[in-house]
């Protein structure tokens, strides 16, 4: 049977070993650098931290969660799904926790990975599941070490953190701040948001789901799945708008222009916080509290470039000093980085690293030429701004186990082919260039201008093109050192 190592114990992760787990493949380790599980649900527990794609599709079709409190869930119920999950569905017992993978390395026919403790680690089969956004990003401002009061990142919160009198500047303007302001706006003193690009806006369809639903969907699981249906075509309509569809776009954007004059009475606000950026540019931000928030008489909106961090707050080009007592980063992920800081050696002892010089792409997203069986999920261009990431992790899950099953079978180590990789990406470039990603300045970009983190289709696309897993995909040469 062959043996199955995942980094990661996030959705991602989990996903691959229950579903493994489900077809008999029982030599599974998950190893998580952290002493809990649950991944960016872990990490993010800022006030106001919430799903923002609708629940019933954020969650896996093979264990629907009964329990969601409203469509877009607190962090916490999400956290709560995610370990239930674990215990569940039996991974809990397969997760070494407060194990770092460090590298791994293809070696005489298996992966050798080593931990940050030391620990040597045998796998037949290698999956990095570490998300692609796990690690933070904080900009390089002058000063930002000189600030006096306490500064952290958004995926950074922790429970201890005062905000209740206290002046917040908050630096950023994506998915997590526009969160985080309206939870504590009247709480703090004062708010500083700074912005540096205005993102798009929709309203956002949320509602609490009421006790006879809530019995309704525990009682019969199946009830759930219109649910399901209905948000699933709700996000293909949001991916159409992003990816091209003209009808859609302008639906969207017009949608997006009366909630900018319905909840922004004053002209200049409103000007502030109109995009300058084409629709998909950054993520779309589904919201009804953050464009009210800002016309609040202690929340100010600030565009002027920041020129540093001082000790008492953060001072603007306009030579204007903002005073703060807690500085918040709400400054993103560095998502195109992928498996970084690990180091992933493949055949003939070339790594990763090299092997994405110009940018990380993977057939499907998941296999790399010269990594034999090395399956990553929520790798290279399989993240979506407008529908689940979940419905691409269990599509990749599903593959991996195909992977698993060829090798139980017999199957030689599992290397696809530099032609049908290079096939792929040739399309994906084609298709991703004359998307509206090319040209952004944006996270979805990596080196070289390549757009490394987005998926050009829509999710349903990438399930039916990774439901079956060609064996004649993977005639690559599996290296001397096989
Ligand atoms: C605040 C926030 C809100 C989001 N909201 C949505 C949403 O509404 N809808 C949506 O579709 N997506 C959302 N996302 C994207 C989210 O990243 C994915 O939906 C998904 O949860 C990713 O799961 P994952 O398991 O791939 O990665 P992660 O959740 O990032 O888990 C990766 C795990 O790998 C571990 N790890 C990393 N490196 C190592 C190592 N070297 N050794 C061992 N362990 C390691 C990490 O500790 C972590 O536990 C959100 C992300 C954030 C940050």
């Amino acid at each position: 049977m062959p043996r199955v190592a995942i980094v990661g114990a996030g959705l991602g992760g989990i996903a691959v070993a229950a579903l493994l787990r489900r077809a008999g493949f029982t030599d599974v380790v998950l190893l998580e650098r952290a002493d809990r599980i649950g991944g960016v649900w872990r990490d993010n527990r800022y006030p106001g931290c919430a799903c923002d794609v609708p629940a019933p599709l954020y969650s896996y079709s093979f264990f629907p969660n009964p329990h969601w409190s409203r469509r877009y869930p607190p962090h916490h119920e999400i956290l709560a799904y995610v370990r239930r999950c674990a215990d569940e569905l039996g991974v809990t017992p397969h997760v070494r926790l407060n194990t770092e993978v460090v590298a791994a390395r293809w070696d005489a026919g298996r992966w050798l990975i080593a931990t940050a403790d030391g620990t040597g680690i045998e796998a037949d089969v290698l999956v990095p599941a570490v998300g692609q956004l796990s690690r933070p990003v904080i900009p390089a401002l002058p000063g930002a070490g000189t600030f006096a009061g306490r500064a952290l990142h958004t995926a950074a919160w922790d429970d201890t953190v005062e905000v209740t009198g206290r002046r917040v500047a908050v630096i950023g303007t994506g998915a997590s701040a526009i969160q985080l302001v309206p939870a504590i706006a009247g709480d703090a003193a004062r708010i500083t948001v700074f912005q540096r690009t205005a993102a798009w806006t929709m309203p956002k369809p949320d509602r609490r789901y009421g006790p006879v639903r809530r019995l309704l969907y525990r009682r019969v699981p199946g009830a759930m799945w219109p649910a399901r249906a209905a948000t699933l075509a709700l996000t293909w309509f949001a991916t159409r708008a992003v990816t091209g569809d003209v009808l859609a776009r302008t639906l969207v954007t017009r949608l997006s222009a009366a909630q900018r004059r319905w909840q922004v009475r004053d002209p200049v606000l409103r000007a502030k916080v109109t995009p300058t950026i084409p629709l998909g540019c950054k993520r779309t931000l589904f919201t009804n509290a953050w464009l009210p928030v800002l016309g609040r008489p202690d929340v100010e909106l600030v565009t002027e470039r920041i020129t540093a961090v001082e000790p008492r707050g953060v001072r603007t080009a306009d030579g204007v000093l903002h005073e703060a007592d807690l500085l918040v980063y709400g400054t993103g992920f560095a998502a195109a980085e992928f498996v970084a800081p690990m180091r992933i050696t493949g055949c003939d002892g070339v790594t990763l690293r090299e092997t994405w010089r110009d940018g990380a792409h993977a057939y499907l997203g998941m296999a790399v030429p010269g990594f034999p069986n090395m399956f990553l999920v929520y790798g290279p261009n399989t993240n979506t701004g407008t529908t689940s990431v979940v419905i691409f992790q269990e599509a990749q899950a599903r593959y991996i186990v195909q992977a698993v099953r060829a090798l139980a079978a017999g199957a030689p180590p599992l290397c696809v082919s530099p032609e049908v990789a290079a096939r792929h990406d040739a399309e994906l470039r084609r298709r991703l260039s004359a998307s509206v990603w090319t040209g952004c300045d944006s996270w979805y970009v990596g080196p070289g201008g390549r757009i490394v983190t987005n998926w050009p289709g829509t999710g349903r696309e990438y399930v039916r093109r990774t439901a079956r897993l060609n064996l004649a995909d993977y005639a690559g040469v599996t290296a001397s050192r096989t």
